[in-house]
């Protein structure tokens, strides 16, 4: 290993432009460090904010509008954004080596967890990550979502179906001031839903809903939210958890509240299922026809039990929210059975450590976020992600990468020469300024331009 004192300015680069990598990057500009820092985030997308721009649901504004504070930190002299360019593919980690003094990995996690249950494969049983995809705008998603079942059950009891039942039953008109594009206005306006079902295998005390997301599925115009009374005979797991945990306090509060509310004048209706396991999606002619759950009770341990009776409710699609999961880059070492970077606290390690050896970091490799860590927690959680993977990273400066072609030039020499259309800072500008005047023109905040193409072209006009 070259013992490295001589380096003045890092050059890092960073694979992902969406919070993980901006707040690292930002992180590190702020550490107190001895030496200059330059910067090049990568993301295979023309626009840059990960599942802020393309997670997080278009009704969520507040949530959207941390752009603002990812934009400053990109606006930052020391930063240049490469959009379009996709690691693995238009860019190598030999490349980088060839580049950069070391590279943080922040690519996220866009894949379905598995819900391994007969007929999940069936048409009509779909991934809650490809609709979110569709509904916000992702370039890469069909532009067509089929919306014609009438009733529709969501496995999952986050905030991820949440959004989903969220989005199926909402009044089309009431997202019209949204940044939704317009195929999904449509979409929706046309969805044939009446009822949506939520099913979770645990008890209202247990979900992993918020608060705050929960209390806006009741705020829904012309939605009835539906809820059973035998889901709601305590059993004493969920009252110790009900009287102890602040939350769950909050959450039982929301629900009580529901149960009170009188129902039957809406259009749509939104059923809340607890203890209610989802076991098989039955098909007919190879379509989803009908979901079948086991019902559970609570068990001693804070978890459930299955009680082996089996109930089915007819249902035309199935919508699985059962969690994210992160996608391996070629040459970095990748667990597959958690989807993420092999890694310890940050830095990326061989995976030795699953024989039972010591981690061994690998030299100028490093991850956070979603990708490093899992897909849970919050935007803000992968600040703290962040600031341990920079701590990491500037007490490693005698391991960094010694690049043969460390000036700003090369790498972008390099992806002309590969003739990439990479997008920029200025351009993501040209593009958000154009979704915005497109918004403007009907009232609203902003029309995402959906097509790859026209994102790129638009990104890369002349100014
Ligand atoms: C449906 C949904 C709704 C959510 N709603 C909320 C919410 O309301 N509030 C909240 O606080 N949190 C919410 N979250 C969580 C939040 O989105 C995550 O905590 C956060 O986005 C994780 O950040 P990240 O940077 O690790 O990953 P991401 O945001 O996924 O960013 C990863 C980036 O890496 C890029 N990338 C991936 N592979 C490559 C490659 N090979 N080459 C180049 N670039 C690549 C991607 O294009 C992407 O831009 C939501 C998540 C989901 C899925």
């Amino acid at each position: 290993m070259t013992e490295r004192h001589d380096v003045t300015t890092l050059r890092l680069a960073i694979v992902g432009a969406g919070p993980a990598g901006i707040y690292a990057a930002d992180i590190l500009l702020k550490t107190e460090r001895r030496f200059d820092v330059s910067i090049d985030v990568f993301d295979h997308l023309p626009a840059p904010y990960g599942l802020v721009r393309y997670g997080v649901a278009p009704d969520h504004p507040r949530i959207k509008g941390i752009v603002t504070a990812l934009r400053e930190v990109l606006d930052s002299d020391t930063i240049r954004l490469f959009g379009n360019v996709r690691f693995g593919v238009d860019i190598t980690l030999d490349d980088l080596r060839q580049h950069y003094n070391a590279v943080i990995f922040a690519t996220g996690a866009v894949r379905n967890a598995n819900l391994a249950i007969p007929g999940i494969e069936l048409e009509g049983s779909f991934g809650a990550a490809d609709f979110v995809s569709w509904f916000d705008g992702h370039p890469d998603y069909p532009r067509t979502w089929p919306l014609d079942a009438r009733s529709v059950a969501v496995i999952g009891n986050g905030n991820v179906a949440l959004d989903v039942a969220r989005m199926l039953t909402k009044p089309a008109d009431d997202l019209r001031s949204t940044e939704i594009p317009a195929n999904v206005y449509d979409g929706l306006a046309n969805s044939a839903v009446t009822d949506v079902h939520v099913f979770g295998r645990r008890g209202p005390a247990q979900v992993k809903f918020t608060p705050l997301e929960l209390r806006e599925l009741g705020e829904v115009r012309d939605v009835d939210v539906v809820l059973h009374a035998e889901d709601f005979q305590t059993d004493s797991p969920s009252r110790t958890a009900a009287e102890t945990n602040k939350q769950v306090v909050v959450i039982n509060k929301i629900l009580s509240s529901w149960r009170d509310r009188p129902i039957g004048s809406a259009s749509r209706r939104l059923h809340l299922h607890f203890y209610a396991k989802p076991v098989e999606v039955v098909g007919v002619d190879g379509k989803v026809s009908a979901i079948r759950w086991e019902r559970t009770v609570a068990d001693d341990a804070g978890g459930v039990r299955g009680t082996g009776e089996i109930r089915e409710l007819a249902v035309q699609a199935v919508y699985r929210a059962v969690g994210y999961f992160g996608s391996p880059l070629p040459d970095v070492p990748f667990d597959d059975q958690r989807g993420i970077i092999w890694n310890d606290e940050g830095r990326v390690i061989e995976p030795a450590i699953e024989f039972g050896g010591s981690p061994r970091p690998l030299a100028g490799l490093y991850t956070t976020g979603w990708i490093k860590r899992g897909p849970v927690g919050l935007i803000g959680h992968t600040k703290s992600d962040a600031m341990e993977t920079i701590r990491h990273l500037i007490n490693d400066q005698a391991t960094w990468w010694n690049p043969p072609a460390p000036a700003e030039d090369s790498v972008v020499a390099l992806l002309h020469e590969r003739g990439i259309e990479f997008t920029t800072l200025a351009g993501w500008s040209q593009l958000d300024e154009y979704e915005i005047a497109k918004g403007a023109a009907e009232g609203r905040k902003r029309i995402k331009v959906v097509s790859r193409e026209e994102m790129v072209e638009i990104s890369r006009r002349p100014e």
